[in-house]
């Protein structure tokens, strides 16, 4: 994100995304924790403004139920941004986008503001190559919190920067779309992530520009980053180990239903290069970065998308995963698929429900 822990800007690397599980020596013994008080004294002002602006506007009667969708909307998008752009297309190459959805993507990415394109796949290059390990950005083996956010408030691990510089960053740099957002992030994301959607929200709602920031940006910023943290601590402790008992990362419904798909971290781990992120595709769960990829695909702005085909994954369950556990996820009819998707979609928006009924119970109205 761009509260950064990192002051190191590689360009290099020599080896595609891939997996490794977590056997390394650990150096912790050797680390010297640094906090980086610039991100903890940014990120509790972020937090303080965030959760002031729940609990007041969110219950004050001249806020119209429908002004409390901008900021869900802006987070939503942005949320593509980082799955459907950052992570499937840019950091996995999952899938091929043509230049126009390349260019919403990283314009969404960038309302996101968690670091640019290049330093975030270079980051999520290594959690993959090296996950739970030193040389893992959000390694969880030093805890929930560190996994979440801690990562952003201390300077990183020199594994983690050593390690770094070895990961190939070439098919980025190839990439105009990404140099460009590179060379003007700054005054991308104070466009992109700041100023727009708060004149839209202004525009669209007539409440003044200031409440709009604190709520189309501060709070929807706030809100959407715990979102994406969830996968990082959340998805690497709690659920089921299908595919590979080996490997740390789970699958994990809530976080699916947090980050719109992308809480089966147990199978993306073990086949990265998905561009599903899971076994399924929308259709048979609730995966909402597929459905958005597939509807590019059926417009024209995407294509080769790739997939593990059936033989693998079960010669893959049979050597190292949970058979049993398999067949209970996928075999699923349409009435189980019907209540996933509606449990994710009460989940998903849960603050908006949550939000109502404040207003309902001290209001008489939402
Ligand atoms: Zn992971
Ligand atoms: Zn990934």
């Amino acid at each position: 994100m761009a509260i950064d822990n990192d002051n190191d800007n590689n360009n290099g690397g020599g080896e595609l995304c891939e997996l490794q599980s977590s056997s390394s020596p650990s150096l912790m013994a050797n680390y010297e924790r640094k906090i980086v008080w610039r991100n903890v004294i940014a990120l509790t002002t972020l937090h303080i403004i965030a959760i002031y602006y729940f609990c007041t506007n969110s219950m004050n009667p001249s806020i119209q139920w429908y002004h409390l969708l901008i900021p869900d909307i802006f987070g939503r998008l942005s949320g593509l941004g980082i799955l459907a752009g950052a992570h499937r297309l840019w950091a996995h190459r999952s899938y091929r986008a043509r230049l126009p959805l390349r260019i919403v993507l990283m314009l969404l990415q960038t309302m996101a503001l968690q670091n640019d394109i290049y330093d975030w796949c270079r980051d999520h290059r290594v959690h993959h190559k090296y996950s739970d390990t030193d040389a893992d950005p959000y390694n969880v083996r030093r805890g929930f919190f560190f996994s979440h956010m801690g990562w952003l408030l201390v300077r990183k691990h020199p594994e983690v920067v050593r390690k770094g510089k070895t990961i190939d960053l070439t098919d980025l740099w190839a990439d105009p779309v990404v140099r460009f957002q590179r060379r003007f992030y700054i005054p991308l994301v104070i466009l992109v992530w700041g100023i727009l959607p708060t004149y839209i929200g202004h525009l669209l709602t007539g409440l003044p520009w200031w409440e709009c920031f604190f709520g189309a940006v501060i709070f929807r910023y706030v809100y959407s980053l715990h979102c994406t943290w969830t996968v990082n601590s959340l998805a690497h402790m709690y659920g089921y180990r299908t595919f590979d008992r080996s490997y740390e990362p789970r699958e994990n419904r809530l976080v699916t239903y947090l980050s719109l798909g992308e809480g089966y971290h147990n199978y993306h781990h073990v086949f990265p290069w998905d561009y599903s992120a899971s076994e399924l595709g929308w259709t048979k769960c609730f995966n909402i970065a597929t459905l958005f990829i597939d509807l590019c695909a059926w417009l024209g702005l995407a294509d080769q998308r790739k997939k593990a085909d059936q033989k693998l994954i079960n010669d893959r369950l049979k050597r190292t995963g949970n058979l049993d556990e398999y067949q209970r996820q996928t075999n699923r009819n349409f009435h189980q698929i019907f209540i996933d998707y509606l449990i994710g979609f009460i989940i998903s928006e849960h603050l908006l429900w949550i939000t109502f009924a404040l207003r309902y119970w001290s209001n008489g109205t939402i």
